[in-house]
């Protein structure tokens, strides 16, 4: 007889992946919309505000297309409008996603270099200024970063990398994925000098999967002319011909209703306060996993505390202790349900995710339950965890 009865669960389950996050109940209902023509009027005013809506998160005032497709369709979408066969790009490595980015690049034909990086302590910066100052002539035509490496729960600097290709004088065009920190972490597209950000619908915007989107600058806009990678669907200047300034078949127009809620709610708390807010529950997480890690529990994956993500926490198992088996129980026991580690991380971290639709009851409901979870799998750890997140978000609430 198993120990763990299956149970029916009751309540809301508290879903703590990085991607996709909980959407919020008003989300939910703007995108229940009944079907509308794309071209109706009344459609149009919500397309056009949600356009001008993503330039102020994105904090540009160039160029957006949108896509129906995840995130990958607008990494796509950015190589093929950007890059003709044998082009160079370097990739500043920070992950599993800068791999799987670099991976889709050499799909294509591109040469990929890379700038490699110890995954728990991310790129060195003066290493990227000096790759490029090397590069005399001018090989490398783009620098491609990931702001948020989802799968270690890394921050890489866009400021820093923009430094650095300035410091070395380099004209590469600067690709940015901001997938999973759009709408949670800082992003200024036009002040950071970046040429392509690609941003999706399912993290930090709160939305159903299924959109994604890149900013492009003029810069960018004028190395598409000449670039030569076949396209059709994604082609931006096929784009510029609809009165939509993008998709070229249906506009999804229910996630319009969505992220125009989702655009509302970000600027109705502030974006400054949206940043501030998931610094606060990061940082709650984070003392939580230190003090696990004290009777050789599981460690903060991150090495390098200034890189630490404020949207997702990777947490590094003990030696011989399977991340998969504390999720099993989260989910199962308590119907919490966590990321697991991607790739060759797979089985070594679990992943809390703590982007989106989130409040202190929810982080502080799912340390508990994760702790739980090491308890019932057998993981050393010291126990008292969330006791050190009840303490510090208790002082961080505490009136001025
Ligand atoms: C989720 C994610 C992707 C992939 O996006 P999909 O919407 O799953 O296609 C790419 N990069 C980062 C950093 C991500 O977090």
């Amino acid at each position: 007889m198993s120990t763990t009865t299956a149970r029916i669960p009751r309540g809301r389950q508290f879903f703590a992946n990085p991607g996709p996050t909980n959407i919020p109940d008003s989300i939910l209902k703007a995108v229940s919309a009944v079907s509308i023509d794309f071209n109706d009027p009344a459609f149009l005013t919500v397309y056009d505000d949600v356009v001008a809506g993503l330039k102020r998160i994105l904090k540009t005032q160039q160029d957006v297309f949108l896509y129906t497709g995840s995130g990958h369709a607008a990494w796509e979408a950015a190589l093929v409008n950007l890059f003709s066969p044998g082009d160079t790009l370097l990739i500043i490595e920070t992950g599993h996603f800068s791999e799987s980015w670099g991976k889709m690049a050499k799909d294509f034909g591109l040469e990929v270099r890379t700038l490699s990086a110890d995954w728990r302590r991310g790129a060195d910066f003066a290493a990227l200024r000096a790759m490029l100052a090397e590069d005399k002539t001018h090989t490398i035509k783009a620098v491609c970063a990931v702001q948020n490496e989802t799968a270690t729960g890394m921050e890489l600097s866009i400021a820093e990398t923009r430094a650095a290709m300035d410091a070395a004088a380099h004209p590469a065009l600067l690709l940015v994925d901001t997938i999973s920190s759009l709408g949670s972490l800082d992003f200024r597209m036009d002040e950071w000098g970046v040429d392509a950000a690609v941003g999706g619908s399912q993290k930090g915007l709160m939305l159903p999967t299924g959109m994604s989107f890149t900013g492009v600058s003029a810069k960018a806009m004028a190395t598409h002319k000449l670039s030569k990678l076949p396209k059709s669907y994604l082609n931006w200047t096929n784009m510029l011909t609809r009165r939509h300034k993008s998709f070229i078949g249906t506009v999804p127009t229910s996630l319009f209703y969505g992220m125009r809620e989702s655009i509302r709610l970000l600027e109705e708390e502030g974006l400054d306060a949206v940043f501030a807010r998931h610094a606060r529950l990061a940082e709650a997480v984070r003392r939580c996993v230190r003090h696990w890690s004290g009777n050789n529990g599981p460690s903060l994956f991150c090495e390098s505390p200034d890189r630490f993500s404020n949207s997702v926490t990777a947490v590094l198992m003990p030696e011989g202790h399977d991340a998969e088996a504390v999720r099993r129980v989260a989910l199962q026991a308590f119907n919490v349900s966590l990321g697991g580690g991607l790739n060759r991380l797979g089985g070594q971290v679990f992943r809390i995710g703590h982007l989106g639709d989130l409040n202190e009851p929810m982080i502080l409901g799912t340390l508990a339950t994760v702790e739980a979870s090491l308890r019932v799998a057998g993981v050393p750890h010291a126990p008292g965890g969330v006791q050190a997140a009840i303490e510090y978000l208790a002082e961080a609430a505490r009136p001025a």
